[in-house]
């Protein structure tokens, strides 16, 4: 039955007392899918996934997987798992204990238990050795993959992560986050994986469930929400953007041609920072700005630009750095785009 959601959340609600951390939630988790939920700190991501999980109780609504009910199966009963932040391992015990703990509670005997914690070694790339190696003995990136391994052993419906990289350095986080994708294409399974960091969200997951104070504000692609956000919020939350409000009229810009419709339509003109070009003397494009450069950045293969508009408006304009005779602070110029690679945000 492709078409029944793996997991699906109804109306799902949570109160602490009267203050509601999440409004009524609905959602759909497709059979394989990896989907990222990401917001600001305080938006109510670490509560989603305890309900999810059955640490805490929903306050309303109901959670189902595969069709069947689960929120009111206490914790231990559901057949998912959960990837925290702390590993949760035990310290003194080696590799393969860890790894076999879950088959050890459901009475796997032991040569089938070793087996399949060899091959989860394997599939985690962790060397065959390391099965005798004791985890305080093991690196923190080794440890996050035994984890993962421990967590594969249960063989859960859905494995849910709580942040799992955020205490590792940068290029232990970068490696993982490939690591983890590789690892959710070869296992199959459903990943569903909180972060604040959208960076990681956009490298790794098939969707992403943007969260704002206890709501989804956004459940897209990640290519579709940086292209064509619903809100200002979850533009500005996809990186570097310039918002024009065209309710008084659309101001510093100069609209042309097919640049005239957002003239006429209410709501946020969206302008990314690569898609703004600099026009020559006789140049034209459907939208356009006169500027003046305040501050450069080099931002290795391009130059990112601070400029300010004749209202004053500070926007950013990011070039290819083509030669060492770019803009320099100070210089006036034009800028343009065409009115296609733009996008108007129908918010009041
Ligand atoms: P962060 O990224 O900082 O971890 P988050 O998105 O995971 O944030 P939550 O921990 O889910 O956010 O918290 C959402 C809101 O609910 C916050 O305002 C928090 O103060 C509140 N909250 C969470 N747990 C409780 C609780 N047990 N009692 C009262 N309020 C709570």
């Amino acid at each position: 039955m492709g078409d029944i959601p793996i997991l699906q959340l109804n109306g799902l609600t949570k109160s602490f007392d009267d203050f509601t951390a999440l409004h009524p939630m609905d959602l759909k988790v497709r059979d394989g899918e990896f989907l990222a939920i990401v917001g600001p700190s305080g938006c109510g991501k670490t509560t989603l996934i305890r309900l999810l999980v059955g640490m805490e109780d929903p306050s309303g609504g109901s959670i189902w997987l595969r069709g069947e009910r689960i929120d009111e199966i206490p914790a231990n009963k559901r057949p998912t798992c959960m990837v925290f932040q702390s590993l949760a391992l035990f310290p003194h015990r080696s590799v393969g204990q860890n790894i076999e703990f879950p088959l050890k509670l459901r009475k796997t005997p032991p040569a089938a238990r070793k087996e399949r914690a060899l091959e989860l070694l394997a599939l985690l790339r962790l060397p065959e050795e390391y099965y005798h190696k004791r985890i305080d003995q093991c690196s923190g990136g080794e440890r996050q993959r035994v984890a993962l391994a421990r967590a594969l052993a249960f063989d859960p419906e859905i494995l849910f992560f709580d942040e799992p990289l955020s205490a590792l350095d940068y290029r232990l986080r970068k490696t993982l986050e490939k690591e983890l994708r590789d690892l959710h294409q070869r296992t199959g399974k459903t990943f569903v994986y909180i972060t604040h960091s959208l960076e990681e969200a956009m490298v790794m997951s098939d969707r992403i469930a943007i969260m704002r104070a206890g709501r989804f504000e956004q459940i897209a692609p990640a290519a579709e929400i940086y292209a064509r956000p619903t809100s200002s919020f979850v533009a500005e939350f996809m990186g570097e953007v310039n918002l024009f409000d065209l309710r008084d009229g659309s101001g510093d810009l100069l609209l042309t041609g097919a640049g005239n419709e957002f003239a006429t339509r209410p709501g946020t003109l969206m302008i990314r920072p690569e898609s703004l070009r600099i026009l020559g003397p006789d140049e034209n494009a459907e939208i356009s700005m006169s500027a003046q450069v305040s501050a450069e950045y080099m931002l290795g293969s391009r130059m990112q630009y601070a400029l300010s508009l004749p209202s004053g408006k500070a926007i950013t304009a990011e070039l290819l750095r083509e030669n060492a005779d770019g803009p320099k602070p100070g210089d006036s110029l034009r800028l343009g785009c065409a009115a296609s690679a733009c996008h108007l945000i129908p918010e009041g």
